[in-house]
């Protein structure tokens, strides 16, 4: 019986542009005997196939078993055969060039080095040997050197440079791994590198670029090196003085430094366990914050590289550069080559300026970088393969985040730590880490973000949505550019965040801890049980009112916080010898006059309080040094808490305090406090849960803010809220600090449905 001959249309969405997808699908075209073509559109991939019934039908099955992240559309069967239609009529496939003709495409993310690729770079024989640009179909730089889409090598930086002959009969074989690979490039025709002294001398021969930084990171310095989404400061992080130097140089005594390992180097002074390893050795390759070992070799290394911290975050190398440079330098410590809290440079002009000062040379090169990308961040739970995202940037964006949102809705996001995010068609698009927004810089680099993102998705966002701050930049930002911006209240937006990320239905009670965010009365809220209820936020429950002495400045001077505590619950004769070393005197004089000391529910500050009272940190150089600090320094655990109320919804801290206060007269270790102080915090979320859930009758708990960074907090938390019954979100696919409030925004405008406030 002759079989019959069928024709259909495919249309594979997801990440399916720049990551060998056409070729896959070619290749299994040829194998099951069927004619037609594949082509990128603007909506992602079309595929036109003809043949065999049950051909197509295996066709398609492979297509969905592959390891491509997409799904399928398949058509009915088309009444006209791909022959009448002029397609595959002489039984061929074709990969057909890329149209543009829908509203916007999903393309990837940067990839790391694969290993195919590795392998060919370390092998002396092949024309790539130690050659930093390497790439194929699977791996090399892709959202960072995009400039238009769809995703062709004339829209990437690589434009400018003209394949040689050896390297297009590769991209244009579909039996090679660089058909069609858009950076392609070899040693005769693509970019090169070089190595320039601090007074932007080049100083290197031809080829010896590479040489001559590894000879320079040997005796100590520090080279600026670009990488994929910008430059890196480097040194040798066995070289103790050279950390020390780049601390000083860069003005950052205590805040943990990146270290660059191979897996196996790594693994000698961190314990990894199987999850952090697949994140690790994954194409997005991102920073895993890990827990340090113990080990006499490297004691100097983590102490340098994290100070007083149990943690350190590991990176492996991840662009072809990287992975030469570490054959050389087996631990590198690679930190964000910028001026600090400023953008990431991407540019030689940039990087020779902003850090000169801290750089003693540059290995640049001139493959440009167009889109800024710092490095990701993420820390798992402990042997559990959920993650909190603390930076998400390279490696991870532009991936959309599946979302039921309002189509064409701009979220601005909050001043610090930010990110914005654009809705479209069911998928929220969250762009790169941006920083805080106070910085004169970081706004340039937010304008051309949003411009960029904006024509990346050929959208045109008809509604805008800020946070509630009427002094944050991109509140104002929004509300001059879009012509309908509403607000969205900062905790409810953290609350939203987890809602959208799992798809909630029905009411969700969110505890929203921060350092700080606007509230709806004008104080500064950062310790807040919300309720989401028909499609409505509400504040439920709070901290406390207590004192910021100075405002601003507790969050760097948080022995402020720690006395203004001592003094709201008549405790300063209590005061610890720890802060009795500080100008407190002033300070005390402004509580009792009420002067400059606005009111706040900040759990982050109350975190601040306890580090320093229990004598564990007293200023904070980077943000949230005192809960950090607080969370190493629990050695031993165990059940002991303080004791607190819970007055219509209002937690009273002054138990908490006052029995501290007691703690630190009875001499009780850091330990001990610390280990009290995190249960309490656990015990006041359970017991809120346990109290709001019965009147408001919702079992659904979400997690968010920065506090939850806190380990201790959040894995003691969830586990304690699911012995009660709760059923326990927090943000896993977006920052759970204030990176993540973008999306929760975008929320609250689509729930709004117009009326925003
Ligand atoms: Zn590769
Ligand atoms: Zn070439
Ligand atoms: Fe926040």
């Amino acid at each position: 019986m002759r079989s019959e001959r069928h024709s259909v249309l495919i249309n594979a969405h997801g990440i399916v542009q720049g990551v060998g997808f056409r070729p896959f699908v070619f290749n299994s075209a040829k194998k099951f005997d069927i004619s037609g073509y594949v082509r990128n559109t603007g909506f992602g991939v079309e595929i036109l196939a003809a043949g065999k019934k049950e051909n197509i039908n295996k066709f398609i099955q492979t297509l969905k078993k592959s390891r491509f992240d997409a799904s399928y559309e398949v058509s009915p069967p088309l009444r006209e055969s791909a022959k009448a239609a002029g397609y595959g009529s002489d039984g061929s496939f074709r990969i057909l060039p890329s149209v543009k003709t829908g509203i916007l495409s999903d393309f990837p993310h940067d990839l790391a080095l694969c290993d195919d690729c590795k392998k060919e770079l370390f092998s002396k024989r092949g024309r790539r040997y130690k050659y930093p640009f390497i790439n194929c179909v699977k791996c090399g730089p892709r959202f960072s050197i995009i400039k238009k889409l769809p995703y062709d090598r004339k829209n990437t930086v690589m434009k400018k440079f003209k394949m040689c002959a050896a390297c297009e009969s590769e991209y244009s074989n579909p039996g090679d791994r660089r058909f069609h690979a858009q950076p392609n490039a070899c040693p005769e025709c693509g970019p090169q590198l070089y190595f320039y002294d601090n007074d932007k001398k080049p100083v290197s021969a031809k080829n010896n670029a590479f040489d001559d930084c590894v000879k320079a990171l040997k005796k100590g310095k520090i080279a600026a090196v670009k990488s994929i989404g910008g430059y890196h400061l480097a040194c040798d992080a066995l070289n103790i003085k050279a950390v020390e130097t780049l601390r000083k140089r860069k003005q950052r005594p205590f805040k943990p430094f990146a270290v660059m390992a191979e897996l196996q180097t790594a693994s000698k002074f961190c314990n990894i366990n199987a999850y952090e390893k697949k994140a690790l050795l994954s194409d997005a390759a991102p920073i895993v914050i890990l827990r340090k070992k113990e080990t006499p070799e490297y004691k100097n290394l983590l102490e340098a590289a994290s100070p007083g911290n149990n943690s350190l975050g590991v990176m492996l190398p991840y662009a072809p550069l990287h992975h030469i440079l570490i054959k050389e330098i087996p631990a590198l410590v690679m930190t964000s080559g910028n001026l600090s809290d400023e953008p990431i440079c991407i540019d030689e002009s940039e990087a020779f300026k902003n850090l000169k000062g801290i750089a003693d040379c540059f290995l640049t090169h001139n493959r440009e970088i167009a889109n800024r990308c710092d490095d990701s961040i993420i820390k798992f739970l402990s042997e559990s393969d959920k993650k909190i995202i603390l930076r998400r940037s390279r490696g991870f964006v532009p991936d959309p985040i599946d979302a039921v949102l309002q189509d064409g809705i701009f979220a601005a996001g909050g001043d610090l730590k930010n990110n914005f995010c654009i809705a479209r068609n069911n998928k929220a698009y969250m762009s790169q880490y941006i920083g805080d927004l106070s910085e004169r810089p970081n706004m340039v680099f937010y304008n051309e973000a949003v411009n960029k993102t904006v024509s990346f998705l050929d959208v045109k966002p008809e509604k805008a949505v800020c946070d509630a701050h009427p002094g944050y930049y991109s509140s104002n930002y929004a509300k001059s550019r879009f012509k309908k911006a509403g607000f969205a209240y900062h905790h409810y937006a953290h609350t939203a965040s987890v809602i959208t990320e799992h798809k909630l239905k029905g009411s969700v009670l969110g505890f929203s801890f921060d350092g700080s965010g606007y509230g709806e009365d004008g104080k500064i809220w950062g310790g807040e049980i919300v309720l989401y209820k028909n499609a409505a936020f509400e504040r439920i429950g709070r901290l406390d009112y207590f004192k910021l002495p100075g405002g601003d400045i507790c969050a760097r001077e948080i022995w402020r916080t720690a006395l203004s505590l001592l003094y709201q619950y008549g405790l300063t004769g209590h005061m610890p010898e720890s802060l009795k070393k500080f100008d407190y005197k002033p300070v005390l004089k402004m509580l009792e006059k009420n002067i400059n000391s606005p009111q706040t529910s900040s759990m982050g500050r109350l975190f601040d309080a306890a580090a320093a009272l229990a004598g564990v940190k007293h200023i904070s150089t980077f943000e949230a040094e005192g809960a950090v600090a607080l969370e190493s320094s629990i050695k031993s655990k165990s059940k002991k808490s303080y004791p607190f109320k819970i007055n219509n919804g209002v937690i009273e801290i002054k138990s908490i305090i006052e029995n501290i206060a007691a703690d630190l007269k009875d001499k009780v270790s850091k330990n001990d406090i610390s280990v009290k102080f995190h249960n309490t915090v656990c015990e006041i979320i359970v017991k809120s849960a346990i109290l709001c859930g019965r009147k408001y009758n919702v079992r659904q708990v979400a997690l968010s803010g920065g506090v939850f960074q806190n380990m201790f907090l959040l894995e003691n938390s969830v586990k304690k809220l699911k012995s009660k019954g709760f059923k326990v979100y927090f943000n896993e696919k977006v920052p759970v600090n204030d990176g993540g409030i973008s999306l929760g925004q975008a929320f609250i405008a689509s729930a709004s449905s117009g009326k925003l406030k």
